[in-house]
């Protein structure tokens, strides 16, 4: 039996008061973390070059801050100590050297609170959910959580249109059965689009969603002529707003679908170790690779795949898929604005296309020798 963790999330009705309270929160974990932020900042700009000293010094908790700041007991305390945490975390992996040194929250980021199961606080009922501080609040609960999965976790946020969600996390005990490894397919990663597959096969994000990515784009630039803080401002950026929402639901819907697709039909997908971050920072991208949503997307495939015991295999991001030869192996410089991979071996074949066919030969040779 292995521990699975899924996620369900949910349209959320507070009444105005409840809204009141989680606006409230809100402010109150973005306080806890920016004064925690600010204290730990202080010890890490003196000795700057003892990381070791660091690690060990004794860092501020919220409840340091309710004697001071009495209002802080007004909030889920847990809420609180899920700031501590997350901060903890913001700092694990900047000394690990996968991000950067972590920053102070301000308003404009995006606005949630986590709190944690403890002793029936939280309870799922008919159309409603307990929470702490907030009694009942009026949820849509459009899909069943079935009965084994346990809640762990609940994340309340507020979108920038001002929509109340509720994400809850559960935890359920899976046996899984490794399946056979007969079908394999091998992706690469497209810019335009999301990936080619190892049997030639382009997936394009849908005509509708590139429409509304032209309707966001006219809408921005609506909103950039306009005055800030202006009545019609106000207007327009809760219009933005609403069409970002909605082209990011697009976007998880396709990429559900895609992953769903793959998992139906092949026992192992094969990708490259990407590193997004680094990519979209060298490539000059820029924004566009997070909108892509080839992180979202590999994370979907990771889970659909481990639900049905198959396997999602990430080889190095090292290897040389673009620069190979599918069909004889050997190596040569290929330029971005060559579109085919030509060999003297006779192969001319779509670049991304050969790419995905070696990413899959690739796959397939770490599989064997797991
Ligand atoms: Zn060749």
């Amino acid at each position: 039996m292995a521990k699975q963790n899924k996620a369900y999330k949910f349209r959320m009705y507070p009444t105005d008061e409840q809204a009141l309270i989680i606006r409230k929160t809100f402010g109150c974990v973005r306080f806890v973390y920016n004064k925690m932020l600010a204290e730990r900042k202080e010890t890490y700009e003196c000795p700057k070059d003892d990381k070791e000293v660091l690690k060990k010094v004794k860092h501020p908790t919220p409840a340091k801050y309710k004697k001071e700041f009495e209002w802080l007991k007004e909030v889920d305390s847990l809420a609180l100590a899920n700031a501590q945490l997350n901060l903890d975390k913001a700092y694990k992996s900047f000394f690990k050297g996968n991000a950067k040194f972590p920053k102070f929250k301000s308003k404009r980021h995006k606005q949630s609170y986590t709190t944690n199961v403890v002793n029936g606080n939280i309870q799922l009922l008919e159309g409603r959910i307990k929470l702490p501080k907030l009694k009942m609040v009026k949820v849509k609960q459009h899909r069943e959580i079935p009965s084994e999965h346990k809640i762990k976790a609940c994340t309340v946020s507020m979108s920038s249109s001002g929509k109340y969600y509720i994400s809850i996390l559960t935890e359920y005990e899976m046996e899984i059965e490794s399946k056979e490894i007969e079908k394999v397919v091998g992706l690469d990663f497209a810019m335009d689009g999301l990936f080619v597959d190892s049997e030639g096969e382009k997936a394009n994000y849908p005509k509708f969603y590139r429409q509304m990515l032209e309707k966001l784009a006219k809408e921005q630039r609506k909103l950039s002529r306009k005055k800030k803080g202006s009545s019609n401002w106000k207007k327009q950026r809760i219009r933005v707003a609403k069409i970002q929402e909605k082209v990011a639901n697009q976007r998880k819907n396709f990429l559900h679908h895609k992953s769903k697709e793959l998992v139906m039909n092949h026992d192992a997908v094969v990708i490259e170790d990407l590193d997004m971050k680094g990519m979209s920072q060298a490539l000059k991208f820029g924004k566009s690779v997070a909108d892509n949503g080839w992180g979202m997307f590999t994370s979907f495939l990771q889970y659909k795949l481990k639900e049905q015991g198959k396997q999602l295999v990430k080889i190095d991001k090292w290897f040389p898929s673009t620069k190979t030869c599918s069909k004889c192996g050997s190596i040569k410089e290929i330029k971005l604005s060559e579109r085919t991979y030509q060999c003297a071996c006779g192969l001319d074949l779509d670049r991304d296309y050969n790419s995905a066919l070696n990413i899959k030969k690739e796959g397939i040779r770490l599989l064997a020798s797991a």
